[in-house]
């Protein structure tokens, strides 16, 4: 069994799921033959800007912004005091809001986006509707719609990939069709329904409902299936993020360099989302940037499939654990096979929350900058702690030579803004009992 190649000491925390810092030894090593052209990464930025115009015709709210999908950089120095890092120094602490990402509300608006865009592109060229070097304007055109309506796009999914894809498919009108499990909240098919996406239910588990999903997509022609495990324009749609962040870190008056270095903590999933993220910003900023993706303590599949340091699949399950978490968006058993070999070179390490943890870190949030975010979300909030505390994350900045008081952190937060207001107040409601349980409530002014 491949979990037997795990080290006992990781196993045995995993298994008990006791939260821990796992580093990873390999990361440095070349990557694997054949990995993705980092050519893509800047194709995918110039397929952003290039139909930025059309996005903020298919949305009225993107007007302001000029169709770019982007989030704020926000400074975070309240909640770096709250978290015990009170003695003033050079460091500085940021919250990355792709939770208000608009039109989508989540960090998934990134790859899906881009995703559909490079099929709605490469369908307008292929039928001449569209030149190479022409205005992506048309593709908001009533032929084009006319053309798309014989185009279905469909995605599997209980949650956010499923907005992103549906709702960026149906915009430019295709038949787009977001496949769920029975179970699937709500107030998702609803958000979907409402913009005019098919949503098909499944009995069964989410995992049913993909195979489901991708089975009826293959079997019609002219039908596109995105593939979270697999698919490239979603990684490289994520990979994309990486330039503009750079540009908000010098706005913000932040180097990265040598003795500047750059931390930046990724809530995973199935990966795809955080390893593309790592990817455009090892691209940019190599050694000086460290990545670490953060993981339920239920479902810790990227930590598991690297630890275990075997190209063959393992799941969290082939060691026990039962993948529940309140952290929908990470609730996954086996990471992407497309990302982890990626992630064994690139990847600094991954730590593992608990889901009262994830609450305490919601109501961390709140409570120092006002931010309402989904569980899932707030998974990297400790992960300063963790580098700047433990023995493992002293041992990390001590072997590599890093100046932590010089450090930038930045924390993704990755989803919420779409979740119906009750809910929220729901997760905030479990956020502050929690906190005042551990005896932690703290005011925020
Ligand atoms: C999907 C998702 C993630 C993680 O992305 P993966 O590509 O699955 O690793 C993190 N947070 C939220 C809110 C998500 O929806």
């Amino acid at each position: 069994m491949p979990a037997s190649h795990l080290p006992s000491d990781v196993l045995d925390r995993l298994q008990s799921k006791t939260p821990l810092l796992w580093l990873n030894e390999a990361q440095g090593t070349p990557l694997p033959e054949g990995h993705p052209p980092l050519e893509l990464i800047e194709q995918a930025q110039a397929r952003m800007s290039r139909c930025a115009p059309l996005l903020a015709v298919l949305f009225p709210e993107l007007a302001e912004s000029g169709g770019h999908i982007e989030s704020d950089l926000e400074p975070s120095p309240v909640l770096k005091q709250m978290l015990g890092f009170a003695t003033p120094d050079d460091s500085a602490w940021f919250l990355k809001r792709d939770d208000a990402l608009p039109v989508a509300g989540s960090i998934k608006a990134r790859g899906g986006f881009h995703e559909v865009l490079a099929i709605a592109e490469k369908i307008a060229l292929d039928e001449s509707l569209l030149a190479t070097n022409g205005d992506r304007l048309v593709l908001a055109s009533p032929a084009a719609k006319a053309l798309f309506s014989q185009y279905s796009v469909a995605v599997g999914s209980t949650g956010n990939l499923g907005l992103s894809i549906g709702i960026m498919a149906a915009a430019l009108g295709f038949d787009a069709v977001v496949h769920m499990s029975a179970d699937a909240k709500e107030w998702k098919k609803a958000r979907l329904r409402a913009r005019g996406v098919r949503v098909v239910e499944h009995e069964g588990d989410y995992a049913e409902a993909v195979a489901a999903g991708r089975a009826q997509a293959q079997a019609l022609p002219r039908s596109h299936f995105v593939d979270d495990e697999r698919s490239d324009l979603l990684f490289f749609g994520y990979a994309a993020s990486a330039s503009h962040l750079a540009s908000q870190l010098t706005n913000a008056g932040r180097r990265v360099d040598a003795s500047s270095p750059l931390f930046v903590y990724l809530p995973c999933g199935v990966g795809g989302a955080p390893g593309g993220i790592t990817y455009g910003l090892k691209a940019l900023f190599g050694d000086h940037v460290h990545c670490f993706f953060a993981e339920p303590t239920a479902s810790p599949c990227m930590l598991v499939q690297l630890a275990s340091g075997v190209d063959a699949p393992v799941s969290v399950y082939d060691i026990g654990l039962d993948n529940r978490t309140d952290a929908d968006g990470l609730a996954v058993g086996q990471a992407s096979h497309l990302v982890a070999p990626l992630m064994a070179s690139q990847l600094a390490g991954v730590f593992t929350v608990d889901d009262d943890e994830l609450f305490l870190n919601l109501h961390a949030l709140n409570a120092s900058m006002g931010a309402q975010v989904e569980p899932s979300a707030a998974a990297g909030v400790r992960g300063p702690q963790w580098l700047c505390n433990s023995a493992d994350g002293i041992g990390y900045t001590r072997k590599h030579g890093l100046d932590m008081r010089r450090a930038t952190h930045v924390i993704w937060s990755t989803g919420g803004s779409l979740v119906p207001a009750d809910a929220l107040e729901a997760f905030q409601q479990r956020a502050n009992a929690l906190a005042q349980q551990a005896g932690r409530a703290f005011h925020a002014d």
